[in-house]
């Protein structure tokens, strides 16, 4: 039943906006600090960042962690909170270059839960971070969940309002094939819907894919 519904949304969905090529990105490393940068704006600010890390030549593990913490401040500073983010980064790279030598296809090759474990233990890295950076960064099979996922399941009762993060999470990943291509799409789409549809203040159901779901 649930797992019907769940398809059902996928579907519409899909059929709706097409495949949404997530996530943006050269390669998994800058998708990693994207998935850092992205917390609390938007995505034009996080690709000014980028564009300036790029232009420096400090877009990978190495030259960026040998960057002083002020200079990486700098550079990420159109992502906003960009002292907090850059302290966020330097110790993902440092539990990194400290735990596996620096290597970050070793990093993402350790198994999802090792891998979500391991981000999480990094201070002011959160569930959605790690999570993202699990499916997009490493390409592994584990549902992101954000606000809009939350609000486009509890307006169609597919779960209560009070679920947390953990609940919606495993309630995608107990009723879907553990299959990472499906969750990158999914996740994508439903930030889609609830961006152009599923607003906080006023949903426009009736332009929506998803109307009498
Ligand atoms: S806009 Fe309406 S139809 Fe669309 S997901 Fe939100 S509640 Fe459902």
């Amino acid at each position: 039943m649930i797992t019907e519904q769940l398809l059902e949304v996928y579907q519409r969905l899909h059929d709706h906006f097409g495949p949404q090529h997530w996530w943006p990105g050269d390669t998994p490393f800058e998708v990693m600090v994207g998935a850092v940068l992205t917390q609390n704006t938007n995505w034009q600010n996080v690709e000014k960042a980028i564009d300036n890390l790029k232009g420096a030549g400090v877009l990978s593990l190495e030259a960026m962690s040998a960057l002083p913490a002020g200079l990486l401040a700098e550079y990420i500073r159109p992502a906003g909170y960009y002292n907090i983010k850059a302290g966020r980064l330097r110790n993902l790279l440092q539990f990194i270059n400290h735990n596996y030598d620096g290597d970050l296809d070793y990093f993402f090759a350790q198994s999802p839960p090792t891998l979500r474990e391991e981000l999480l233990s990094v201070k002011g890295i959160g569930p959605e971070t790690a999570d993202s950076i699990v499916l997009y960064a490493a390409g592994q099979p584990v549902f992101v969940v954000d606000a809009y996922t939350h609000r486009i399941l509890s307006r169609h009762n597919i779960i209560d309002e009070e679920y947390g993060y953990y609940e919606i999470q495993e309630l995608f990943m107990d009723n879907l094939a553990e299959d990472a291509a499906l969750f990158n799409e999914y996740h994508a789409l439903l930030v889609r819907a609830g961006k152009e549809y599923c607003k906080k203040s006023k949903p426009r159901c009736e332009q929506c894919p998803l109307d009498r779901l």
